[in-house]
């Protein structure tokens, strides 16, 4: 993208300077069109984590979830990271599968504790638990803070999701006391008003972050902006087009809103009734013809289209709709597309992932898990071992050597 800058630039500045034929040596003259026979450019075509650090001014956004509530293995269902030069980052919906593409990013995971839920569909959380337990056992020593709107009843509100899922979690998280260093195991509620309109829900390190109510299936769901440095990112999760996405969405750098299957393809692809997609796809959800209007009132620098599995053979009626009520830019989200944001620029391209990565290294070091708040066995399951302790001693034997210690085998 930028060599093609460059190069107008060149041209231009070719003519200025009454040159004829310059844009050849203007292309190869600049600094940043830097390939030699030893030297790779500076600028990527893709992104490839954990390569490139992030400018003090900049806003990384990685999709990591586009897809429906069936993830599939080219879209996980809804998640999006933002990535700030201040080095705050924030998880906007932690929908079905996405925990895996967050672990693709190679961010240690004591930077990942601040996950945001638009609503309470599993598409939209329900790989929390995996990046809350996960998160945890790979170096997350603190408590995962989750923010989430209230519902109309307790009952329908992300603090009554939180602690039954917490709840739920009791054989898992009893399973791993005086195993593994404790203090990533709780998750912080912050349950706000789902009725608050652009309303602060988080302020911390210069980051702004408000919500207002979406329309989608009950009341609950919210959309978010979150302003940073002068840069204002917008996250619709799931809604119906609303009054308060084009009153506080305006002039958004990055805005993400729904953009939901055409009615055909739910009727072909999902075998839907056209009796029940029609609702489904146009009054729950928002049509891409009505994404298009959305845009072409709130006019945001990128507008993001997301919530349709995106194919050589869905994507071209998807991109026609929304181009017939919108002609602004555009990106058609997938899993790992990327976004680099300034005052200046968006460039957007997709991450190549490395299938072959382990977690990354945990920030700080792990504390020895106290072996006296273990929960035993009954004696039932216990005097159900096969004697191993002749096999196993010998790897006591090597790593007490390796390490220089003294550990010694359970006597159970
Ligand atoms: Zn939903
Ligand atoms: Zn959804």
């Amino acid at each position: 993208m930028k060599k093609s800058n460059n190069l107008l630039g060149g041209i231009l500045l070719g003519f200025l300077m009454g040159v004829g034929v310059i844009s050849l040596m203007a292309y190869s003259s600049m600094d940043d069109v830097n390939i030699t026979e030893t030297k790779a450019a500076k600028e990527r075509d893709s992104y490839f984590p954990n390569t490139e650090p992030l400018a003090p001014d900049e806003m990384r956004v990685v999709a990591l979830g586009t897809g429906m509530p069936t993830a599939r293995p080219k879209q996980a269902a809804a998640c999006f990271l933002v990535e700030l030069g201040n080095g705050d980052k924030f998880i906007f919906d932690a929908g079905t599968g996405s925990a895996e593409r967050l672990s693709a990013m190679q961010i240690p995971y004591n930077h990942l504790d601040k996950i945001f839920l638009g609503h309470l569909h599993t598409d939209h959380f329900g790989d929390l638990d995996a990046m809350f337990v996960g998160g945890a056992l790979m170096g997350r020593q603190k408590p995962l803070r989750v923010w989430g709107p209230s519902g109309d009843t307790p009952e329908r509100g992300t603090k009554y999701a939180l602690d039954h899922l917490f709840k739920a979690l009791t054989w898992d998280l009893d399973g791993r006391a005086g195993i593994t260093d404790p203090r990533g195991y709780f998750l912080e509620a912050n349950e706000f008003d789902y009725r608050g309109v652009n309303k602060i829900i988080y302020e911390e390190n210069g980051v702004v972050i408000r919500s207002f109510p979406a329309i989608h299936a009950l009341d609950g769901p919210v959309s978010f902006s979150l302003e940073w440095n002068g840069l204002k990112f917008v996250y619709g999760s799931d809604t119906f087009p609303n009054k308060w996405f084009d009153e506080y969405a305006k002039n958004a750098d990055l805005a993400i809103h729904e953009c939901f299957i055409p009615v055909p393809a739910m009727v072909e692809k999902f075998k839907f009734t056209p009796q029940a997609a029609l609702p489904v796809a146009t009054q729950v959800h928002t049509a891409p013809e009505a994404f298009g209007k959305v845009m072409s009132m709130i006019k945001p620098r990128m507008a993001v289209a997301y919530h349709f599995f995106n194919d050589y053979d869905t994507q071209p009626d998807v991109y026609d709709r929304i181009r017939s009520t919108y002609d602004g830019p555009l990106s058609l989200a997938i899993d790992y597309m990327v976004w680099n944001i300034t005052k200046d620029k968006i460039t957007t391209r997709m991450a190549i992932v490395d299938e072959d990565i382990w977690p990354p290294t945990a920030t700080e070091k792990a504390q020895i898990p106290d072996p006296n708040i273990r929960i035993p066995y009954s004696k039932f399951i216990s005097d159900g071992k096969l004697d191993m302790k002749d096999i196993i001693q010998p790897i006591y034997d090597e790593i007490n050597e390796m390490y220089g210690l003294d550990e010694k085998q359970e006597d159970n």
